[in-house]
């Protein structure tokens, strides 16, 4: 890199060393032309993004925002926080790789919605009604008839495991 001092193309590293408990990279540098040293720090580039929200308003992520929301969503419902925390994990992963400096809002609602779905039908709509602010009438309707499709069929696979738990008892008294 170029020297701060003299703007001369050519520095040498004399010392290079890990930093931050290793998340980051010290070099001592060294001026060819002036003879100045100082100092570099590389790090990744792990800066969260920020959000872009509807109305064009920035904000930074903030994590506990999006578990609140998420909270909300799975109130009373059969999720474990072992499930949640990992979906939150997975968001905010996808989030950092993306490498973004700021990132839709909408889009990241799109991925909540992605990892609700897979935890909990009901936890979804909820969260759904609220995030498409039923601007999209039709789309929501549709997912209400799947979920009431869903329900049926966790109705139906809650008999099942009525009938494996009578199945494993007869098992363990044998
Ligand atoms: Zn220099």
């Amino acid at each position: 890199m170029h020297c701060p001092f003299c703007g001369a193309g050519d520095t040498k590293v004399t010392d290079s060393r890990l930093a931050n408990e290793g998340e980051a990279i010290r070099r001592r540098r060294e001026c060819q032309g002036c003879g100045e040293r100082f100092t570099t720090y590389e790090a990744a580039d792990l800066v969260l993004p920020r959000l872009i929200k509807r109305n064009g308003t920035r904000e930074p992520f903030q994590e506990e925002k999006l578990r609140a929301g998420i909270l909300r969503a799975v109130e009373k419902r059969p999720v474990s926080t072992e499930a949640l925390e990992a979906a939150i994990r997975r968001i905010v992963h996808r989030l950092r790789a993306s490498g973004e400096r700021e990132f839709d809002s909408q889009v990241l609602g799109e991925w909540v919605m992605d990892e609700l779905r897979h935890l909990d039908e009901v936890a979804y709509v909820r969260f759904a009604s609220v995030y498409r602010r039923f601007q999209d009438v039709q789309a929501f309707r549709e997912e209400i008839e799947r979920l009431e499709r869903a329900l049926s069929l966790e109705e139906r696979a809650a008999q099942l495991s009525l009938l494996l738990d009578g199945g494993s008892l007869v098992n363990k008294s044998n």
